[in-house]
């Protein structure tokens, strides 16, 4: 429910990353692992590549810096292409392009199944996930460890890991650390009705400045256009209210970047946090002799690193003495296919419930049987799609209301 619900949910390379830092080695890392698992666990994925565009001469002038970065970065792929190649595969672009850049292995990946597959994955195999519960303090233990308090039970454990995102500083605190403040970074993003689709092949990227990739379009493993994101320095971490000013800019690039864009409808408009800090980097410190690791500051490549991440923090950890044994029968899991990218259920028959997105009753009610089912309407819709098509809702959201009120408990 944090910031991994509300993002532009892009596979990154790692290309443009800050050679050197922990982020570009665990995002590359994270998309071998992330582009591995996918298939198999049933996420939606495809690498689509991306072309990142110039449309002055300052942006093109940036081109040799962003592909000895990429080099830096062990990303020897990317490519320059001339205008007229560019306009040849993109022929819908606004005019005015002076070149771009191909990353052919840029990818568009399913958010909302992806941390879903993983917490199914950790429950099937044993964890115990407790949902609706707080952290809100944390005691050391006279013998290591720790007393964590939360609004359920308080637990107690000799291994701690934070990976509370935008409140990862608070739980620094708790722990008794103070090495970083996280302030939201708000990104506003406006989804755009099916039809726009056939407009764009590849992710097209803006030249990075110091504090944004800069406002993008892509197409979503649902077969949507996303164009954005903002990225504006906020106060409070639960304000995700969309503005008419962040709306307006991005309408204002979508009109530079794919005039035609614009023409379709919208169909919805959301508004994810970054954990940004006060570093350049992820905020990951493994604390070996108290047994605790702060996974905090996941920036805006949290979605692609997240396998690499829990390698190197599992991998530390047992460095500092946690003993992992693999499990005899691990169980993997095989999540429902959300995305527009292979066949969906409806297009072997069965009732439909939502026409917008084609979600039959059977996915609905196997979701609400799933190892972790839906508790909200909201649930329901990351796991399904319902009420997240061009109605939002209007026709099937009563029925659907009506199914989640009389779900098995
Ligand atoms: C606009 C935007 C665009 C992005 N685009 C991309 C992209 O294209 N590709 C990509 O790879 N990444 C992208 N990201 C980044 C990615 O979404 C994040 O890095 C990632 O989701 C962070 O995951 P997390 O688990 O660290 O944090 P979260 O998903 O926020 O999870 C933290 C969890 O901790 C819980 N929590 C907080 N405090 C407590 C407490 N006291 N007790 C118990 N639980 C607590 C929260 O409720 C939450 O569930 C984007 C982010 C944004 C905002």
């Amino acid at each position: 429910m944090g910031t991994s619900k509300a993002n532009t949910a892009l596979l990154h390379t790692g290309f443009d990353a800050k050679p050197g830092t922990l982020e570009a080695r665990l995002v590359r890392r994270g998309y071998e692992l992330l582009s591995a698992y996918a298939p198999q666990a049933g996420i939606p994925i495809a690498a689509i590549g991306a072309l990142l565009v110039a449309w002055d001469d300052e942006q093109l002038a940036a081109f040799p810096r962003i592909v000895a970065g990429a080099r830096a970065n062990g990303y020897d792929t990317i490519r320059e292409l001339d205008v007229d190649e560019l306009y040849r595969r993109e022929p819908q672009l606004g005019p005015g392009a002076r070149g771009a850049l191909e990353v052919p292995d840029e990818g568009i990946v399913c958010p909302f199944t992806t941390p879903l597959a993983y917490a199914t994955e950790a429950v099937l195999n044993g964890c115990e996930l407790h949902r609706d519960t707080r952290v809100t303090g944390v005691e050391r233990r006279g013998d290591g460890g720790f007393d964590v308090q939360t609004t359920g039970e308080t637990f107690a454990t000799r291994y701690l890991v934070n990976a509370a995102g935008l409140r990862s500083d608070e739980l620094n605190r708790l722990v008794g650390h103070d090495d970083f403040t996280v302030t939201p970074r708000r990104g506003e993003l406006i989804v755009f009705d099916k039809l726009s689709r056939p407009l764009l092949r590849h992710i097209v990227l803006a030249v990075p400045t110091g504090t944004t990739k800069g406002v993008l379009v892509s197409p979503t493993v649902f077969g949507n256009l996303i164009l954005g994101p903002t990225a504006e320095d906020i106060e409070r971490k639960d304000d995700t209210s969309s503005t008419a000013a962040g709306l307006a800019y991005l309408r204002r690039e979508g009109e530079r970047i794919l005039p035609e864009l614009l023409r379709h409808e919208v169909t919805a408009v959301y508004v994810g946090l970054r954990a940004a800090t006060e570093h350049t980097d992820y905020q990951i410190t493994i604390h070996a002799p108290e047994g605790y690791a702060c996974v905090g500051g996941i920036r805006s490549t949290g979605l692609t690193a997240s396998l690499g991440i829990a390698e190197h923090v599992r991998t530390e950890l047992e460095a500092a003495g946690l003993e992992l044994r693999p499990k005899p029968e691990p169980v993997s899991v095989s999540m429902p296919n959300i995305g527009e990218l292979s066949p969906r259920p409806y297009e072997q028959g069965g009732r439909v419930v939502c026409f917008c997105e084609r979600v039959t009753l059977a996915e609905i009610e196997a979701v609400l049987r799933s190892p972790i089912p839906p508790v909200d309407l909201d649930g329901l819709r990351r796991r399904t799609r319902v009420l997240m098509g061009r109605c939002q809702g209007f026709y099937c959201g009563a029925h659907v209301a009506r199914l989640l009120q009389e779900r098995p408990r």
